[in-house]
């Protein structure tokens, strides 16, 4: 008998994480490593949510919380909802959880039986594949390309759904590719799903405000979608908030209701603090962390210019969120300081161990010719790290 399950045995690492680690191990080993890595903003959570945080505190918020949020956060999720998407939800349809991640664990633990199978639009972000695995799920990779901005089209959703398709999950804007889907495009995928009642949908607007573009736009708006829209959301990124790990759904109230059970058993509720906080950050006209936004364009201006620059990386224009995923397979089968490159994976420790720069493998994202390159970074360090890059590929 294995003393570890075969549930744990099965699953990857999180390649986001991994390559962090490894990036720690270098630096630990003196070497002067860029981390272009990792999903989070390099800012500081605003003064004002921390403010509420320690108001939090002194106002001795110690206890367990209700297991689904405070009412009083849950009804600054209902506002910013209607504020936002323009989506109506009652109290019982929201549940505040620990970090968007487990709104999706819920999900797919409340919602998945053996066999049941989850579109994911290639690429996708690293944990979906993973969290459906977990629950017994078959994750059905929809491969798309650069030529549609990575971006679904309603014939490759259409030829993808079988018998056994109970969902679809994706990420607009999308991790790692950046691209938004507008809401013409969003219809056109709603008008697939209209031939199947029984799809079931994932609008992970984790990136909302972190959009470049023209808005953003909500799968749940479609009258015809929103009983069968689960939309999930949280702070981690638009407020720099990763570590007080608070997302939330709006969802039907029948699954809204059944993750509130599942994370009674689980974890009995989030962060009572942290929610305080985000009652703050959610009341909050989003201007307040506007700042952060216009600074990220700046820099996806900057990392395009920069990489445009260097022969073999082909990117898309990432409309939002903080990633450029450029495609790379130019180099594969070629042999740069006496190292073979085959693939992303190869491309991506050769940048690590020769330009000391940490970029994550498309692979993980489910597309193999492509890498991940987070500007969550110093334009100073930006500049840097693609002048390493250029000076190792050249
Ligand atoms: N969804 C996407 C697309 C993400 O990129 C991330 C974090 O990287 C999450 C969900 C998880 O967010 P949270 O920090 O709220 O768990």
């Amino acid at each position: 008998m294995n003393l570890l399950s075969d549930r744990i045995l099965n699953m990857s690492t999180s390649a986001t994480l991994a390559m962090a680690a490894k990036a720690r191990e270098l630096r630990g080993e003196g070497k002067d490593i860029i981390g272009l890595s990792l999903g989070e903003p390099d800012f500081n959570t605003p003064d004002f949510i921390k403010d509420a945080a320690i108001q939090a505190i002194n106002d001795n918020y110690n206890s367990y919380s209700p297991v689904d949020g405070y009412v009083e956060l849950k009804e600054a999720i209902i506002t910013k909802f209607k504020r936002d998407n323009n989506l109506t939800y009652t109290l019982p349809q929201i549940v505040v959880s620990t970090g968007a991640k487990q709104c999706l664990a819920n999900i797919a633990a409340v919602m998945l039986n053996k066999g049941d199978e989850v579109l994911l639009p290639c690429p996708y972000w690293v944990s979906y594949s993973d969290i459906v695995k977990l629950n017994d799920g078959v994750p059905v990779e929809v491969k798309t390309s650069i030529e549609t901005d990575f971006k679904m089209t309603p014939e490759q959703l259409e030829a993808a759904i079988t018998p056994n398709t109970k969902m679809m999950w994706f990420s607009s804007p999308c991790n790692p590719s950046g691209s938004v889907y507008s809401k013409e495009e969003l219809r056109a995928l709603a008008d697939v799903l209209a031939k199947y009642p029984n799809i079931y949908v994932v609008s992970d607007e984790i990136y909302e405000h972190i959009n470049y573009g023209e808005g953003h736009a909500s799968m749940a708006e479609f009258d015809d979608m929103y009983d069968r829209t689960i939309t999930v959301n949280g702070v981690s990124k638009a407020f720099a908030m990763t570590g007080w790990r608070i997302g939330f759904i709006g969802a039907p109230e029948k699954i809204a209701r059944a993750c509130n059970k599942m994370q009674g058993q689980i974890t009995s509720g989030a962060n009572c603090i942290a929610q305080q906080a985000v009652i703050t950050a959610l009341n909050a006209s989003p201007s307040k962390v506007k700042y952060m936004i216009d600074e990220f364009k700046v820099r996806r201006d900057l990392v395009l210019g920069l990489l445009g620059d260097i022969e073999g990386f082909n990117s898309n224009t990432p409309e939002g969120a903080f990633y450029v995923f450029p495609d790379v397979s130019y180099y594969f089968g070629k042999t740069l300081r006496g190292k073979t490159i085959n693939n992303a994976t190869d491309f991506s420790l050769y940048l690590l161990e020769e330009a000391l720069v940490a970029t994550v493998t498309g692979d993980a994202f489910g597309n193999p010719n492509c890498i991940r390159i987070s500007y969550a970074a110093s334009q100073e360090q930006i500049i840097e790290a693609i002048k390493r890059i250029k000076d190792v590929v050249s």
